[in-house]
């Protein structure tokens, strides 16, 4: 492969298109940086939970193109944006966070995740609306608002318990098909100003619902505020992050990509929550997406969260995750994880093995781009989402097909970028397996399975 031969590339030369002007590159780590920040971004001075401004690097993914603006033509790949990837700590609070924050229309305008196309997150839905109806005690005809409702999907479920929904969602496209299907939506960005709107003209809400969405926002504390005032005085909010302990017990760092500007711990978490004038009333640990925390919330302006949160907060503490030198240990883990993929792709290469991915997931073009595998290595992809089939991969510029192709290309080996999905796509992929295919799971170390 030509390497961009920029002494300072941050994919270590492994940057495309190539040859990448000295524009588009970032020096790795602290090491001479030569590039300002691009049209579309901005960077933060202080950090979104304390508003401190002693913000330390921990690990540099590279300047990456935005993981979920999936190029249609190959055309698009030359004035593909990259944007800077880098996670950082606040020496003051703890919160683990991106500083460099992409304009939201950049990241969500034209969204492609739609949260219905796997089935595993449906049957998650189902249970998750069933869950929250009995916890809250919710009746028949109770008034149920979800932010950044995606397709809908999680709101039919609450739906089929009787409740009366609204979604609220920024991507246009996304939007329309959740009226199609029959879930009320409205096209906004939500804020407080949305929020203060929201209230005023349709009153207030027995549950609000904001599902992986608060670690996307540049305002957590602004966006906390706006649920409470859509529920105050006796409503609830159940919000659901991922939990940046998994993150690091499991070497997540592939799900750092730039929508997701916080990785919350519970600690920062619990601080921001308590400056939103709620509380923790009870929390739950979710295996979906890869270790979801899933927190109910009650307006509260004296009270404090419940035991159970405080005495995960004190876990947190006792095991080093407050931690910046935790951190640095998890991104030099991160770099060993590189290595190892890149060696086990190459030396498939060597022995004239075909390998091709599954799956085009946000995770997975933040793996790609930081390990600069590309089409050379990972001969195609495949995902079921119809939105992503046809195009291709940001950055790594691989092509996506839907799913048959793997039963007319027959790979020798299926990398599965969806880790968290990787038992119901082996199971789905049976044929695969049959004459003789293995799989392959990245995280969080690279394991060939049979
Ligand atoms: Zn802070």
């Amino acid at each position: 492969m030509t390497r961009c031969g920029w002494l300072d590339c941050a994919l270590w030369g492994w940057c495309r298109p190539q040859p990448t002007s000295p524009e588009r590159c970032v020096g790795p780590w602290s090491a001479g940086r030569r590039w300002e920040t691009p049209m579309g971004s901005h960077r933060r001075k202080s950090c979104r939970v304390c508003s401190g401004s002693d913000l330390r690097s921990v690990l540099d993914l590279g300047a990456q193109p935005c993981a979920n603006a999936l190029p249609a033509d190959p055309k698009d790949f030359e004035t593909e944006a990259r944007y800077p990837l880098e996670l950082f700590i606040c020496e003051g609070c703890a919160h683990l966070q991106l500083i460099d924050v992409v304009d939201p229309e950049e990241l969500f305008g034209h969204y492609l995740y739609l949260t219905g196309t796997s089935s595993t997150m449906r049957r998650h839905f189902e249970r998750y609306a069933k869950a929250m109806t009995e916890r809250c005690g919710l009746a028949p005809g109770a008034r149920v608002v979800e932010v950044a409702s995606n397709d809908g999907c999680l709101l039919a479920g609450f739906q089929a318990e009787g409740a009366q929904v609204l979604g609220i969602e920024p991507a246009r496209n996304v939007a329309e098909q959740a009226r199609a299907s029959g879930v009320e939506t409205l096209s906004l960005f939500f804020d407080e100003d949305c929020a203060r709107t929201v209230r005023e003209e349709r009153g207030a809400f027995d549950l609000a619902v904001a599902n992986n969405v608060l670690a996307h926002v540049d305002d957590p504390l602004g966006f906390l505020k706006g649920l409470r005032r859509l529920v105050e005085p006796r409503g609830r909010v159940v919000v659901e992050v991922p939990w940046a302990g998994q993150m690091f017990d499991k070497l997540e760092f592939d799900t750092i990509y730039h929508e997701h500007l916080s990785c919350f711990l519970a600690g920062p978490l619990g601080a921001l929550i308590r400056r939103a004038g709620m509380a923790v009333e009870e929390y739950w640990h979710k295996p979906v997406h890869g270790g979801t925390l899933r927190l109910l919330l009650s307006p509260s302006d004296e009270g404090q969260h419940a035991a159970p949160f405080r005495k995960l907060v004190e876990t947190e503490n006792a095991r080093g995750l407050h931690d910046t030198r935790s951190w640095e240990a998890f991104a030099e883990k991160a770099i060993g994880l590189r290595d190892a993929l890149t060696d086990l792709l190459e030396n498939e290469h060597e022995a004239g093995r075909v390998v091709a991915g599954y799956g085009a997931p946000a995770k997975g073009n933040t793996l790609l781009n930081f390990c600069g595998i590309g089409p050379e290595r990972l001969a195609f992809t495949v995902d079921k989402n119809p939105l992503k089939a046809g195009r291709w991969t940001p950055g790594s510029h691989i092509p996506i097909f839907p799913p048959e192709v793997i039963e007319e290309r027959k790979p020798d080996l299926l990398l599965i970028l969806p880790w968290n999905l990787a038992e119901e796509i082996m199971e789905q992929e049976d044929s695969h397996r049959a004459r003789g295919g293995r799989f392959l799971i990245p995280i969080p170390e690279p394991r060939i399975l049979t």
